[in-house]
């Protein structure tokens, strides 16, 4: 039956060893996936590469994961290495969406199909699906989190009766301008600050309002920290406070927390309003701490799910589902897209997205 196994495997397009049972009824067969991920900086990409490794090892699928430190060299030569292995089919979430263009194009004249992962890759028409949230929405959402937070709106941006006239004071940050959600992100949340800007109800005392200016290099906390720093005694040295902080990213909201609670803002009394991305364990106790109004829950789970029933669609010469085949256009073509819903998480809801979802436990988050 080993042999059986083998040839099964053979029949079903995969370079054997895998289940021998699924008859290449396009189960995974053994096939070599590569995955390649950005960073172990930051939890959600821990999470995805698990996620993504463990349903395709479930569907039959070998699997060869590489993490390439925020390194761009490093995620190139990692790719290289998965099509000189056979891979038949590349996961990625890119460091710079712009920077893999060359062995990408190598990996799509060997028919290796290419599944953008939450990170848009840009400039090729060698990515053929993309899976990821709605990046807009959750831009939206995280202005909405900083106008519930200073008493403007609601959770979806309605205004509040009797809400306060301000002025507030609020302070911008962007992430990577090399990762197309960047752009996204800080597009979405300025749609719905903008008309509070001209209104002034929302003031940015350091002037700073551009996606350059507010940009924060490979989404780095210090990074982020020292800039907050700078905007504190450029901006701030005259008795006047910061009301609210649009953060693109829980990392960079840790950066920005440091800032002000170094420069004396106190919780309970003038914190002020942040918002974030990504619902990391730390930043999830900062929320409950009064630090963090609120983040951005994205499933790293469900995205996984989606990026293999895509895998797999393409694998059998199928076409995977899409719901997007408009909004993202990565320089040379419309990337059809798969978008998953974000959530929006503030205190009082921690535990119903977040533990009865099973993503964390109670212990975690409260221990
Ligand atoms: C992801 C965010 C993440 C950020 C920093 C973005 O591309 O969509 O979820 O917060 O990268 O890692």
């Amino acid at each position: 039956s080993a042999i059986v196994a083998s040839l099964a495997g053979c029949a079903s397009g995969g370079n054997g060893g895998g289940g021998g049972d699924n008859g290449g009824s396009g189960e995974g067969g053994g096939d070599l996936i590569g995955v390649a991920m950005p960073t172990k900086s930051s939890e959600r990409w821990i999470d995805d590469g698990n996620n993504l490794k463990k349903q395709l090892e479930d569907a039959g699928y070998t699997v060869d994961l590489e993490y390439a430190e925020d390194d761009i060299p490093t995620q190139v030569s990692q790719i290289e290495n998965m099509v000189t292995q056979g891979a038949t089919a590349l996961i990625v979430a890119a460091i710079d969406g712009t920077t893999l263009t060359s062995v990408l194009e190598d990996a799509a004249s060997q028919d290796i199909a290419v599944i953008a992962y939450d990170r848009l890759l840009r400039d090729t028409d060698a990515v053929s699906y993309y899976a990821t949230f709605d990046n807009e929405l959750v831009g939206n959402m995280q202005a909405w989190t900083v106008l519930n937070g200073l008493g403007l709106t609601d959770l979806e941006g309605k205004p509040t009766d009797g809400a306060p006239a301000g002025p507030f004071n609020i302070e911008l940050f962007a992430g990577s301008l090399d990762d197309n959600n960047a752009f996204f992100f800080f597009n979405g949340a300025m749609d719905v600050l903008q008309p509070f800007i001209d209104k002034g109800t929302l003031v940015v005392k350091s002037g700073q309002t551009d996606i350059e200016q507010v940009a924060t290099l490979r989404w780095d906390g210090e990074t982020a920290q020292s800039r907050m720093e700078d905007i504190l005694t450029s901006s701030y040295s005259d008795g006047s406070q910061v009301d609210a902080v649009l953060s693109p990213y829980d990392g960079i909201s840790r950066g920005i927390i440091s800032a002000l609670t170094d420069a004396g803002y106190k919780v309970g009394a003038d914190f002020p309003i942040i918002s974030g991305q990504d619902a990391e364990l730390d930043s999830v106790k900062a929320i409950i701490a009064g630090e963090q109004y609120g983040t951005i829950f994205k499933d790293t789970r469900e995205l996984a799910t989606q990026a293999v029933k895509m895998t797999t669609a393409v694998l059998n010469g199928d076409k995977p589902e899409t719901n997007n085949t408009e909004d993202y256009d990565n320089g040379v073509k419309v990337v059809p897209s798969y978008l998953l819903q974000p959530v929006i998480v503030v205190k009082d809801n921690i535990n119903d997205a977040l533990v009865k979802s099973g993503y964390y436990t109670d212990a975690e988050i409260n221990g």
